[in-house]
């Protein structure tokens, strides 16, 4: 098969030759011979496969709001080719029999491949550590541990899970939420809380936690991961960390790159929308800026979806009842266009680099995540970034619907997405 006519990280125009889902060659536009199967690239960028760190894909247990299936499909139509799927489903990903029925499933109905996360603790309760090395060793060879959606709280459980996954170069990432000093947030603590009347969650709760986990990290010699920063403060700590050169990675969503805490109180959906209640909450201006710099000097290394599908019933009620979350697998890659290439903060080798390169990295994914050369895997998304597409929440392939940008237009659409030279999404649809 070729692709005609494409630019990898927007450079020259040129045709990639795919066979046995590697790339075989890569020449000049125009002067591929015409045998095989053709995909036109006119227009199009090409970036290595993108590979979202944190993804919630609900099944076993909520397939009503996602399931491995659809959400894959929903990674593959927003160009990913590999997804983290994180640990709290039902049951708690925290057995080896649990992470190898997610690779499993991963294997028969996945869009792209599925590296299920391990639960840091028992049940996510923050109270034993789960079978660590049984699920760094089971079929699904885990190395990413993350009780997400809970802070691993306890200073002392959070050093042994540190010191136990350096046997395996495993990582720990971080939700780093101080439970006590978030007990009913609801929303960003700062002016508009106290308009609304909504209980507060203080940016120093996030900061706390990852300035001690830093610490600990550093203590032990292992590997940290932190989830979704989403204030200036815990920019600074991490840039702080990062001096000292421990070895610590950290992670920005889509939305907390471009919406603020406003919106609850005044947005097209009007106020109090549950639709932008999130987990870490959306937060000031001031803190979209710095996370925005962050990403740009490399502080923070990668973007990570937080895909969190929810069904229509636990979003659309009140907003203390609301679910926390929003999916994000299919206008990730738009909103980063919006937030950082269209702002000059990054071009698309540096795009590639945090949804790709990078994320691979720290999962320690080898097929995934190499740059767009003869021999590489052909793991391959090709995006049009001249388009403006307005969102359309039908159309989504995630079962979910919890979509901020309802209406919004965003830039650019994916147009194709190759997983070892097959594709899983042509022309913007699933193959
Ligand atoms: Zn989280």
């Amino acid at each position: 098969m070729i692709i005609r006519n494409v630019r990898i990280l927007g450079g020259e125009p040129v045709d990639i030759r795919v066979g046995n889902g590697v790339i075989t060659a890569i020449d000049p536009a125009g002067t591929t011979s015409a045998e095989g199967d053709a995909v036109d690239g006119r227009g199009a960028i090409a970036l290595p496969g993108l590979v979202d760190l944190h993804t919630h894909l609900r099944e076993p247990g909520r397939e009503d709001a996602e399931t491995v299936q659809t959400g894959t499909q929903s990674a593959a139509r927003g160009g990913y080719t590999a997804v983290h799927a994180m640990a709290n489903t039902s049951p708690v990903a925290d057995t080896a029999g649990v992470v190898e029925q997610v690779w499993r499933l991963g294997r028969e109905f996945g869009h792209c491949d599925v590296h299920p996360v391990g639960a840091v603790t028992v049940g996510l309760e923050g109270r034993q550590l789960a079978e660590l090395g049984a699920m760094a060793d089971s079929a699904a060879r885990v190395r990413v541990f993350s009780d997400d959606g809970k802070c691993v709280d306890d200073a002392v459980l959070m050093r042994r899970a540190l010191e136990y996954v350096k046997a395996f170069d495993g990582v720990v990432a971080q939700h780093a939420q101080e439970p006590r000093l978030t007990a009913g947030a609801q929303m960003n603590e700062g002016v508009v809380s106290g308009r609304l009347g909504l209980t507060g969650w203080p940016a120093v709760a996030e900061e706390a936690i990852i300035a001690r986990d830093c610490l600990l990290a550093a203590h032990v010699g292992s590997r940290l991961h932190i989830c979704h920063v989403s204030t200036a403060g815990s920019v600074e700590i991490i840039r702080w960390a990062k001096s000292k050169g421990w070895n610590i990675t950290a992670e920005v969503t889509p939305h907390h790159l471009l919406l603020t805490d406003d919106l609850v109180e005044d947005s097209p959906v009007g106020a109090y929308n549950p639709i932008y209640k999130v987990n870490p909450p959306l937060r000031t201006h001031a803190d979209v800026e710095s996370l925005r710099a962050a990403l740009a000097d490399g502080t923070i290394d990668i973007v990570a979806t937080d895909h969190a599908p929810h069904p229509v019933e636990d979003k659309e009620t009140e907003w203390s009842a609301a679910a926390m979350g929003m999916v994000g697998l299919e206008t990730a890659l738009s909103v980063v266009q919006e937030a950082m290439v269209e702002t000059g903060l990054l071009d698309w080798a540096g795009v590639a680099q945090r949804m790709s390169v990078v994320p691979a990295r720290i999962g320690l994914l080898s097929g995934h995540g190499q740059p767009l050369e003869v021999g590489a895997p052909a793991n391959i998304t090709l995006y049009d970034p001249s388009v403006r597409t307005k969102v359309d929440p039908a159309a989504f392939a995630s079962k979910s619907r919890n979509t901020p940008y309802e209406g919004m237009t965003l830039p650019g659409a994916v147009v194709a997405t190759f997983l070892r030279g097959r594709p899983t999404a042509l022309e913007g649809k699933l193959v």
